[in-house]
């Protein structure tokens, strides 16, 4: 006998089964993830009863236990996109332990996570474009650390959440005291937010180093400073291998 354990879930390995239990490790929050990936994980095996799935023997109430067909075979290695496209789902946990391989076919052997979704075969290619879209899309940074402050970064769908005094809206405004900038994002292009990070970020350049610039509006002031943020943006943006630097 055996014990895995994941973040949500614990897996007993007993003969030929694997038995699945919401785990009590990370809290409370975790275990009911877990509850609910042996819940979903039963509905997508009855749903779709694929050649790919491990098959689902049996779900306790509420998700408390999930058994499933024990494979011994785990691949060991992330799959490609080719072989993703094959699996009946989009969005697995691609983490090098959850397919195994059984007469050459992979075997998703855990696809209880929340995100998942069946993807009808006429519309597979289409979501499939779409994950690699969102997959290859640059990440936004979280917090920028300027001489000795770090400054959290947030970003809201609607520009009047972005003064943290609700009063105006904005693209993206940077808060001395409580050390944050929040952005406008909603729908707009990855280098056009960058270009309010950079502004914001230049703020806290002169606040931090006493550059004397008016606040608030795109006053004489204010101009340098945002052309400055532009230009370093576009730079940044022409140059991509610069970031990692
Ligand atoms: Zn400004």
């Amino acid at each position: 006998m055996q014990i895995r354990r994941g973040v949500t879930r614990s897996v007993l390995l007993i003969g030929n089964l694997a038995i699945k239990f919401p785990s009590l490790r990370h809290g409370q929050r975790y275990f009911i993830y877990g509850m609910l990936g042996n819940v979903l994980e039963s509905s997508h095996w009855k749903q779709c009863n694929h050649h790919n799935l491990a098959p689902v023997y049996h779900c306790g109430p509420f998700g408390l236990w999930l058994v499933m067909k024990r494979y011994r075979t785990i691949l060991e290695r992330s799959l490609t996109a080719d072989e993703l496209a094959t699996l009946p789902f989009i969005g697995i946990d691609n983490n090098g332990a959850n397919v195994a391989v059984e007469d050459g076919r992979l075997i998703l052997v855990d696809y209880g996570n929340v995100g998942w979704y069946y993807i009808a075969e006429e519309n597979r290619s289409e979501s499939l474009a779409t994950q690699a879209q969102e997959d290859t899309a640059p990440a936004l940074p979280e917090s920028v650390k300027i001489a000795d402050l770090v400054y959290k970064i947030t970003y809201v769908d609607n520009a009047s959440e972005v003064d943290i005094h609700r009063r105006q809206s904005l693209w993206g405004q940077i808060d001395y005291w409580t050390r944050t900038i929040r952005v406008y994002k909603a729908e707009r292009d990855h280098a056009d937010v960058m270009q309010t990070v950079w502004h914001e970020v230049v703020h806290g350049i002169c606040d931090k180093f006493h550059i004397d610039v008016s606040e608030g509006d795109l006053g004489s002031q204010e101009k340098p400073l945002d052309l400055l943020a532009t230009a370093i943006n576009l730079v940044l943006q022409d140059n991509p291998g610069l970031r990692n630097f």
